[in-house]
């Protein structure tokens, strides 16, 4: 059985959607109240492959809102419940989705191995950043020429350069995809210079300086909602792949030959029948989801029961051929521009 850790994207739609499900107490109680309120174990759901292998897997809802970021002991509380509940309903291998991973890693979860009398079985999860940073390379690869770019010629600014994602990203499109040039992109300069030893190359750039120089962007850095992008500085064409949570690039830069495509996001071949990704805003929420609970559902397909992604920079270009051939093989595609309106 596989399992996917979320959360909703606003304490309003959480409410919302606790009304639906019928927990009245907590969808009328306020954010006090929430942050005391357990997981739940939201749904169950079957997955059928083309292979004809059929799984069983869950969604427990965290209970956590974006809006409690701020509170260090409620966000940790909240990620460490809703572990302890996928483990204790014997779950193989389960996601940590949206913000969850982000808290795990940076609020070093790793030091809270015991939840009341639990102990948590750190191998029954991942957190998807694998098949996130697979799918990040394969849409640029298939889109990049869609819109007019020759990926041989580009130049790719990763934003979020030295994180988990950022520094696979950069491994796979130095070496795999053999673009002309990466422009690195994050905050502290340590990480950038040690990353540019192991590439043996890319550009350690401020983004205001990246951004115009670069045929595509890569976002895989939470960027604060308040950020600036001057538009008419920006190539044409440019594709902008934004693999960040919360996604937040669409509205201020799609048209005039600025193209946004939703990053890490695959679509599965047939309908599943589920409503968890109603939460997550997807286009297509019966077939659509994070590159990262796909990671869950492909390894429990291949009877990996292992914590496939987990810490950071541990992302191998081996890890990312095995979850991709995975991804192809059980019937997931990249999410992808529509070709009419990227030629708009
Ligand atoms: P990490 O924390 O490992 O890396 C974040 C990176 O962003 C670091 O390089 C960091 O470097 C950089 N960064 C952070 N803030 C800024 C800033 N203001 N300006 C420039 N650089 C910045 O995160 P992950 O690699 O685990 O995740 C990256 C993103 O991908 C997250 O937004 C996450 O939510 C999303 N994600 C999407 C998934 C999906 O399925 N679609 C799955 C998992 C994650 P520095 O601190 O030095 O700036």
């Amino acid at each position: 059985m596989f399992g996917l850790i979320g959360h909703s994207t606003s304490f309003e739609d959480a409410r919302k959607k606790a009304q639906e499900l019928g927990y009245e107490h907590i969808a009328e109680g306020d954010l006090d109240v929430w942050c005391s309120a357990p997981p739940q174990l939201v749904e169950h759901v079957e997955v059928k492959s083309p292979t004809g292998k059929s799984i069983e897997g869950a969604y427990i809802d965290s209970c956590f809102v974006p809006e409690m970021l701020g509170r260090f002991k409620t966000a940790r509380r909240k990620v460490l419940n809703a572990m302890e509940l996928a483990q204790k309903k014997d779950i193989n291998i389960t996601a940590l989705g949206g913000f969850t991973s982000i808290i795990f890693e940076n609020f070093n979860l790793l030091q809270h191995q015991h939840v009341r009398n639990t102990t948590l079985d750190w191998e029954r999860f991942t957190t998807g950043n694998t098949h996130t940073a697979w799918v990040i390379c394969r849409q640029l690869e298939i889109n990049a020429p869609l819109i007019g770019v020759d990926i041989k010629k580009a130049r790719v600014a990763v934003v979020g350069a030295t994180g988990d994602i950022g520094s696979a990203v950069c491994r796979w499109l130095s070496t795999r995809t053999g673009v002309a040039e990466l422009l690195l992109v994050a905050r502290q300069q340590k990480p950038l210079i040690e990353l540019q030893k192991e590439l043996k190359g890319g550009r350690i750039m401020p983004l205001e300086e990246a951004l115009p120089e670069a045929d595509v962007v890569v976002w895989v850095a939470s960027m604060p909602k308040t950020m600036e992008i001057k538009v008419d500085t920006l190539k044409s064409p440019c594709l902008m792949i934004d693999g960040g949570y919360p996604k937040n690039l669409d509205s201020k830069l799609d048209g005039s030959g600025v193209h946004v495509l939703k990053g890490g996001i695959v679509q599965f071949c047939k309908d599943i029948g589920w409503n968890m990704m109603q939460l997550a805003e997807m286009d297509k929420p019966q077939r659509e989801m994070f590159a990262c609970f796909a990671e869950a559902m492909l390894l429990e397909f291949e009877e990996c029961h292992t914590n496939f992604s987990w810490g950071r920079n541990n992302i191998t270009l081996e890890k990312m051929d095995f979850i991709g051939k995975a991804s192809v093989k059980h019937g997931f595609s990249t999410l992808n521009l529509q070709l009419q309106a990227a030629l708009a």
